[in-house]
């Protein structure tokens, strides 16, 4: 992302990958052929490779720094090997963004999991002397509490391996803050329940000085859906809440000064949300 300021707030990220990733009619199963085409003519370069035919996807946990506090929102893949092969990324960039930011493990104070799928949960832990531990050593995690039970309950084998891997580790360290989706954590930070791509997925709401940022995770993985809210991902747990979680969230933020930054956004990612004919745009910061 470009870095911005929201008040007293900086915010920038730590970009794990990024590129073409995966081809819109797989990612909006509901889309037909003649409005994928239609919608994707309408969407940035950077955001959709048109010779591939796919979307541009990142992967980043941003950090933000306020006058109180040092947190993180989305914690990416990370370094777990019980994960698909396609999403063993080198660690690497993650680790060197890391250190480029100037910070050590120990100086995070929270963090954030907008939902607790395995892209936004990795670096939560890391595994030393054969045991996962909290790689942020300082740090509460905030998690929604609908979230973790639901995950909690969860007998598929990959999903279960994450949650072993990157929540329960956790709870078990007395680190977790398992709170309700409308959380305040202070007057800067607090949660705002947007369900549906995940029972309790939240967006992380920041004020500073009169300024707002909304952390909107995977509400939304492309900005296509700003143009189409009808379409939900493949990976959406419910795909009408989801929808209806888009819309609202649009009608509610459309031609306010409100940044949005969505998780997987390719290019400066926070934008804002205009109303465009009897639907919406999103309108990425300048370079
Ligand atoms: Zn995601």
């Amino acid at each position: 992302m470009k870095p911005v300021k929201i008040g007293d707030v900086s915010i920038s990220s730590i970009i794990e990958r990024e590129g073409p990733w995966r081809a819109p009619n797989i990612m909006f199963p509901s889309a037909t052929p003649e409005k994928l085409a239609e919608v994707m003519a309408q969407v940035p370069d950077f955001a959709y490779d048109r010779v591939k035919d796919l979307l541009c996807i990142t992967y980043q946990t941003f950090v933000v720094r306020t006058p109180r506090c040092t947190a993180l929102i989305d914690t990416c893949v990370g370094e777990h090997q019980r994960r698909p092969p396609a999403l063993l990324f080198d660690k690497k960039p993650w680790l060197d963004g890391f250190a480029q930011h100037g910070l050590k493990f120990e100086d995070i104070d929270y963090v954030f999991c907008t939902h607790l799928h395995v892209d936004h949960v990795g670096w939560n832990t890391r595994l030393r002397d054969g045991r996962l531990v909290p790689t942020f050593p300082n740090a509460k995690y905030v998690f929604s509490r609908k979230e973790y039970e639901h995950w909690k309950q969860e007998t598929d084998p990959g999903f279960a391996a994450i949650h072993e891997d990157c929540v329960e580790p956790i709870v078990n360290a007395g680190q977790a803050l398992l709170v309700d989706d409308a959380y305040v954590l202070s007057d800067e930070l607090a949660l705002v329940p947007t369900p549906g791509h995940s029972p309790g997925h939240v967006c992380i709401d920041l004020k500073s000085r009169g300024e707002r940022a909304l952390f909107t995770g995977d509400m939304m993985h492309h900005c296509a859906q700003v143009i189409q809210p009808d379409w939900s991902s493949c990976f959406c747990f419910d795909v009408k809440e989801s929808a209806a979680t888009r819309w609202k969230f649009f009608r509610e933020h459309a031609n306010t000064d409100t940044l949005v930054i969505p998780t997987h956004f390719p290019g400066t990612t926070a934008g804002r949300i205009a109303t465009m004919r009897d639907t919406f745009e999103f309108r990425f910061l300048a370079e």
